[in-house]
């Protein structure tokens, strides 16, 4: 199919896209990679009379080191995340578990900010910025504000920004030195959205995220507080006290097993 008309901007600033946006009375999209905004227009799900290009802002992509967080850019393609050796060498979770995203030619275009605002239940890169403990940045009409990425995803396809919000960057604190990341994910096809999907830190400040899941990433405390008690007591208590969705591809407790096998072999392979 093809979308219904709608208009173009291309914005030069980040203060422009928010000007433009915030005059749009909620009639506005940003475009960033267009990997899912394109899609969804063509297929007629939901119909913004006008796309706010972020393309050209200058800044508003790239990988740096400031003091003890690695700072990406929200504009920040895929394959540049997949193969930056700052990312690799300090945040070797996001190296792994960007391979999974999609195929090459979708992670050429898709941004790391464009996958954090879109905020799908079963992507890979929303429970990797929660499991590395990151802030989101965002500057809308009434200036900038950072969100913590354990407030940023309230619910499916929803997050914390507001519709004139633009998501500029994203801070992850360098992991102790003895942490240890861990990933793993369950699809039908190599590409595809996870059906059962885990990210996991070690360490001082462990943390274990599920996706696929639920409507949002979801951390799950019971399962880290019995990380120390060894691959099989982490599966036992996995999910305890959480709400598992079921969905077209498995049941609640299909993916409730199948996440306790998931979490065993992952931590026996990766301790
Ligand atoms: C066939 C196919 C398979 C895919 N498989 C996967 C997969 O397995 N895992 C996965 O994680 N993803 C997958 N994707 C999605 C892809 O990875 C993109 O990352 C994702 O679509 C969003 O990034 P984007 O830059 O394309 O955003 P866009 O499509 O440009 O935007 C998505 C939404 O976010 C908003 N937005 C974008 N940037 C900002 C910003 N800076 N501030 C505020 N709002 C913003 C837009 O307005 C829009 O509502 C797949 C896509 C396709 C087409």
């Amino acid at each position: 199919m093809k979308p219904a008309n709608f208009s173009y901007i291309r914005a030069g600033s980040i203060e422009e896209a928010v000007e433009i946006m915030s005059r749009s009375d909620g009639e506005a999209r940003f475009l960033s990679g267009g990997q899912s905004l394109i899609p969804a227009l063509n297929f007629r799900l939901g119909g913004p009379s006008l796309l706010i290009d972020l393309n050209s802002i200058p800044g508003l992509s790239g990988i740096r080191m400031e003091g003890a967080a690695i700072i990406i850019g929200a504009l920040t393609r895929h394959t540049e995340l997949g193969h930056h050796p700052l990312i690799s060498t300090h945040l070797p979770l996001l190296t792994e578990a960007v391979q999974h995203v999609a195929h090459p030619a979708i992670r050429n275009r898709g941004t790391f900010g464009g996958s954090l605002a879109l905020a799908d239940p079963s992507a890979e890169l929303p429970a990797c910025v929660l499991a590395l403990r990151a802030v989101v940045k965002v500057v809308g009409p009434g200036g900038q504000r950072v969100i913590a990425a354990d407030d940023f995803f309230v619910g499916g396809y929803t997050t914390a920004l507001a519709p004139d919000e633009l998501l500029t960057e994203v801070h992850i604190p360098l992991p102790n030195l003895s942490a240890r990341h861990g990933f793993a994910e369950l699809t039908r096809r190599r590409g595809d959205y996870a059906m059962v999907g885990l990210a996991l830190m070690t360490g001082p400040q462990q943390r274990v995220v599920w996706f696929g899941l639920a409507d949002r990433p979801l951390r799950d405390q019971a399962a880290e507080d019995a990380l120390s008690g060894g691959p099989r007591a982490a599966a036992a208590a996995a999910l305890s006290g959480s709400e598992v969705w079921g969905d077209l591809h498995a049941s609640a407790a299909t993916k409730t097993h199948l996440a306790r096998v998931m979490i065993r072999r992952l931590l026996e392979r990766i301790t």
